[in-house]
């Protein structure tokens, strides 16, 4: 237990425990989330002995496509995709895959490492899986990109074709602890996340999964939703920021601050100290003008658009990145040589998304 939460050599021991790889204690857990705001930067300042350890400088670049939006049946109450939203989205079924190509294309100018390629639902069905598979074995044979799908719940025969095709990491968040589960859905379980993620790991995938900060949840719960991704051996870990929608029951949860975001981000570096841990949904909204200083924490974020809402212009990304002294990661997780910006054409920094986005949503949707 940390005698006191307002010594720098309190948060360098924990930085010590995390690099041995020994577990935080609850209090300790407790003890960064529940910090003062002047501690912040020694806060930073240990985790980032973490991250450098396992990661180095390098930041590495994810960027999604929404290939389906809205149009499900569960009820997650983050969520403007979901059937008790009344948030205006725009709504479509599966891309061509054309434009899918046209986004995987993009993405590979903007140097990002992994293409994601997330559709809305509780699961897939037949037609839309196999269109998946095909848009994966055509964006595999025409960039080097790593490409994770988000495609709701799967069984163990789809995670085996999804491997099969190439599919090199899938993404399905827990969201929250187990316990929390319940106030933020009632369509589907914390178990029946927990076995989609295991039937990922059965096929031999990588596996992304991570959560929401800002739904209501204790700190405990926080504290509950890392320890379990620990125990599940997850490679990936985004962790979102809720951005409250219009139209969705959480319309009005204002938890967060950029302070809080930061200690969460430090919190989830002493607890999975080598996994990659993302800044993901939320990132501009909550962290704003302190975003550069997550990149002591986390080392992937997502460049471009999220499901539902425009990001930073990738331009910012880019130079928020270099200005602080951190490298972009290549895909094969080398790092770039010289300078990131060179040869970025200025129509593919500005530019928006060459996907579906409606003019009229300007809301995030959530995260999976
Ligand atoms: S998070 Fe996924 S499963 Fe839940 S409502 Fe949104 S699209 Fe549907």
């Amino acid at each position: 237990m940390l005698k006191r939460a307002n010594d720098t050599s309190d948060w360098n021991r924990l930085a010590d425990h995390a690099l041995a790889g020994e577990l935080l204690s609850r209090n300790e857990a407790r003890a960064v989330l529940a910090a003062g705001d002047e501690m912040i930067l020694d806060q930073l300042a240990a985790a980032y002995r973490v991250r450098r350890h396992f990661w180095g400088n390098r930041v590495r670049l994810h960027f999604l496509l929404n290939a389906q939006s809205g149009l499900c049946p569960e009820d997650c109450h983050y969520c403007s995709q979901s059937t008790i939203s009344a948030a205006e989205i725009a709504k479509y079924p599966m891309i061509a895959q054309e434009k899918i190509l046209d986004a995987a294309a993009r993405a590979a100018r903007l140097k990002a490492g992994t293409f994601c390629m997330v559709i809305s639902g509780r699961a897939p069905g037949e037609r839309v899986f196999n269109k998946v598979l095909d848009a994966v074995h055509e964006v595999k044979a025409r960039h080097d990109l790593k490409i994770c799908a988000c495609l709701g719940l799967l069984s163990e025969e789809q995670t085996r074709r999804l491997a099969e095709a190439g599919v090199d990491r899938v993404n399905h968040n827990l969201n929250t602890s187990e316990s929390h589960t319940p106030n933020i859905v009632s369509t589907h379980t914390f178990e029946d996340r927990r076995q989609t993620v295991r039937a990922v790991q059965a096929a031999g995938i990588t596996t992304c999964s991570g959560g929401i900060i800002g739904m209501g949840e204790s700190d405990d719960d926080v504290i509950d939703l890392a320890l379990e991704l620990r125990r599940m051996e997850v490679t990936s870990v985004p962790v979102n920021f809720l951005i409250p929608v219009p139209g969705t029951p959480f319309e009005d949860r204002q938890e967060l601050d950029p302070r809080r975001c930061l200690r969460v981000l430090c919190l989830y570096r002493f607890l999975l100290p080598s996994q990659e841990i993302r800044i993901a949904g939320g990132r501009e909204v909550h962290l704003r003008s302190l975003q550069p200083l997550g990149l002591y924490a986390a080392n992937s974020i997502f460049i471009g658009d999220y499901l539902t809402t425009g990001g930073q212009e990738p331009r910012k990304d880019i130079e928020m990145i270099r200005d602080a002294g951190f490298v972009l990661e290549k895909a094969d997780g080398s790092e770039f040589e010289g300078d990131p910006l060179e040869d970025f054409p200025e129509h593919v920094l500005q530019t928006p998304l060459p996907v579906l986005r409606h003019p009229t949503a300007p809301h995030y949707a959530g995260p999976r």
